[in-house]
């Protein structure tokens, strides 16, 4: 299967890693929309938030867990915000489930 993010959990394509356990890997955005933005992915493939049921929905809390352990680590102490792209209205675009993870500016609501 092609996908970009289980190439990158795999290392076959390089990445900034900020966070990685046996379940999560987080790592630096290529284009970031914030100073700090992290895209944190479960490793095993999920195409997306549509697809998450009582099999696989503790790898969600476990993306969770990561991200209080990731705010604790880089002292975003002020707050942050995780967004989850969902399908082609929901602006995703990459078709394994990832979480972004923004911070250290002051981020607008609604998003628009
Ligand atoms: P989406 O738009 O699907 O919610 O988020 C996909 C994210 O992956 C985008 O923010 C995009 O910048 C990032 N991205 C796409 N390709 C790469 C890549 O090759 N490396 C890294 N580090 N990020 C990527
Ligand atoms: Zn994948």
């Amino acid at each position: 299967m092609d996908c970009l993010f289980c190439s990158i959990i795999k290392g076959e394509i390089p990445s900034t890693k900020i966070y990685e356990d046996d379940y999560v890997y987080a790592f630096a955005d290529i284009a970031p929309q914030a100073p700090f933005h992290a895209v944190i992915v479960p490793k095993e493939h999920i195409k997306s938030a549509a697809e998450i049921n009582s099999q696989n929905s503790h790898l969600i809390a476990k993306v969770y867990e990561a991200v209080a352990e990731i705010a604790k680590r880089e002292n975003l102490e002020n707050g942050f915000r995780v967004v989850n792209n969902c399908g082609e209205d929901g602006g995703q675009t990459v078709g394994h489930i990832h979480f972004h993870l923004l911070a250290r500016r002051n981020l607008a609501w609604p998003p628009g």
